[in-house]
């Protein structure tokens, strides 16, 4: 009996084992389940969050054209600083001769000389030298700063041959691409309101960035003329302008977003200067810092910003430059993590790392096409630690990076077009044959190719078939550093 009694007690204790973990599967696959359907709906909401349909980029492109009347109309009228950059002579392609630039705007510094030739020869023997600044000069003092450029100028210049050297009496000229924000005070002068991008060198802001440079070339006894002081987007405006006169705006789209374009100077009523010859007045429009109740924030974004050495500025810049797509999918991606337990029982702790996820590579798996999606999983391995993702997992990260990328490229194309009706070019020209195009520049225009196909589509779709006929974007090719030796050309003190 005894033992009866012991054998039918381990019979149930078997059948009840089974049960238990017949009950566990269960409530494993119920809690899958119950995980999965709720990473599907944060990825939903985040979706509809982030949408741009038609309508409401045409509200984002009327919104970004009242900031360009508020910020014309007067200084700190808008979020819009629409800086006047005091070019009011775009390169025609005419020009002739030899011109230099210098093109400091990150961690590299570039010298260049041209030889423009006019219409029919165009530019030759480009020469580019590029240095690294050494990190102590981005964060010492500002004697110490320029007297490393002008010393790498003159090194540049004294190995030219002799043809090259210019005839008695004449200065060579030199155009300066200084990508930091400047308060211009003319074509060649400006002072510094703040460094960003890594450097910090307190003692040189306030001070006229030309005057600086000009003292460090006479100590290395250079006899240069600073003819234009620009930034990189209106160094890519005039280098885009150089080759085709129908360039009427630029827009960078690169590590932050810029954009300029070409003004009647008598529609900017903050200018109290002489009507330039040209009528025209190129206008930095500094759109980074635009924001309107018409963008699509979502809380990733506000607590983007909010955790940002900049909170509260640049808004525009945060939803759609290279610096902030790869973490937008981060945060997404972490909040996943946290609440469906996506990657997992624990949240992998990379993934709490602020920028970790950098733009690159989100869009090396935004274009991944293998069938398993192979990159993605490596991306995921490799950076963030993720190993043994299933197919599933991977789609959900793509339509992350997706929405991500769809939505900072249709808000850029909204922008441009915000420019084009505000200089009334978003419309069939067909009287004049008129055309418009926009230079793009930028890395992440460059290679970033979903997220360029989606604006190019956005643009088409805000300008009508018809009128995306006459007004087009073209990628620029590094016209920042030539652009500037060409604005020096037209600006040069011998015409
Ligand atoms: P900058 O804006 O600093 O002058 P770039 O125009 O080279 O320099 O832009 C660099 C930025 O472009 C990077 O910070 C990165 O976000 C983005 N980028 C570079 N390569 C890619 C790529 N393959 N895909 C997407 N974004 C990229
Ligand atoms: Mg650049």
């Amino acid at each position: 009996m005894v033992m009866r009694k012991v054998v039918v007690g381990t019979a149930i204790a078997c059948a009840a084992a089974v049960c238990a973990t017949a009950a566990l599967v269960v409530r494993h696959r119920m809690k899958s389940r119950g995980k999965w359907a709720r990473a599907l709906a944060i990825l939903k909401e985040f979706e509809e969050k982030c949408e741009t349909p038609i309508g409401k980029l045409r509200q984002v492109a009327d919104a970004m054209t009242v900031e360009m009347h508020a910020g014309l109309a007067s200084e700190g009228g808008s979020k819009l600083k629409m800086l006047i950059s005091y070019v009011d002579n775009l390169p025609t392609g005419d020009e002739k001769g030899h011109f230099y630039a210098l093109d400091l705007g990150g961690t590299n510094f570039r010298v260049i000389r041209v030889h423009l030739g006019g219409k029919d020869k165009g530019v030759t023997n480009p020469d580019v030298e590029e240095v690294s600044i050494p990190h102590h000069l981005m964060v010492g003092s500002s004697h110490e700063l320029f007297d490393f450029i002008a010393e790498t100028l003159a090194k540049f210049i004294h190995s030219e041959p002799e043809e090259l050297h210019p005839p008695p009496g004449r200065q060579r000229e030199l155009g300066f691409t200084f990508s930091f924000p400047v308060r211009q005070t003319s074509i060649a002068s400006g002072t510094l309101i703040k460094w960003t991008k890594g450097f910090n060198i307190e003692d040189a802001v306030g001070e006229d960035v030309v005057e600086e440079l000009n003292k460090s070339l006479e100590k290395v006894g250079l006899d240069m003329r600073v003819s234009a002081l620009v930034n990189d987007t209106i160094g890519t405006l005039a280098g885009g302008r150089y080759y085709n006169q129908d360039v009427v705006a630029a827009v960078i789209l690169g590590t932050g977003t810029n954009a300029a374009y070409v003004e009647r100077a008598q529609a900017i009523p903050k200018w109290h200067g002489l009507l330039p010859k040209s009528g025209e007045m190129v206008i930095n429009m500094e759109w980074g810092n635009f924001r309107s109740l018409h963008l699509p924030l979502t809380e990733y974004d506000q607590s983007l910003d909010a955790d940002s050495l900049n909170p509260g500025e640049q808004i525009f810049e945060k939803l759609i430059s290279g610096m902030y797509l790869g973490d937008i999918a981060r945060r997404v991606l972490l909040r996943i993590a946290e609440e469906a337990e996506f990657f997992g029982d624990t949240v992998p702790p990379k993934l709490k790392i602020p920028f970790i996820l950098r733009t690159p590579d989100m869009s090396a798996m935004h274009h991944d096409t293998s069938s398993d999606l192979k990159v993605v999983a490596n991306k995921l391995r490799d950076i963030l630690e993720i190993s043994n993702t299933s197919l599933k997992m991977r789609k959900i990260v793509v339509g992350v990076c997706d929405i991500v990328a769809t939505r900072g490229a249709r808000l850029a194309a909204a922008g441009i077009f915000g420019i084009l009706k505000k200089i009334g070019r978003d419309t069939v020209r067909v009287v004049e044959k008129e055309k418009s195009v926009v230079a793009l520049d930028g890395a992440l225009f460059e290679h970033y190719i979903e997220f360029r196909t989606s604006l190019e589509g956005a643009l088409k779709e805000l300008l009508g078939e018809d009128a995306a006929k006459s007004n087009v974007i073209e990628q620029a090719n590094d016209g920042s550093g030539i652009g500037a030796a060409m604005l020096a050309a037209s600006h040069s003190q011998y015409l």
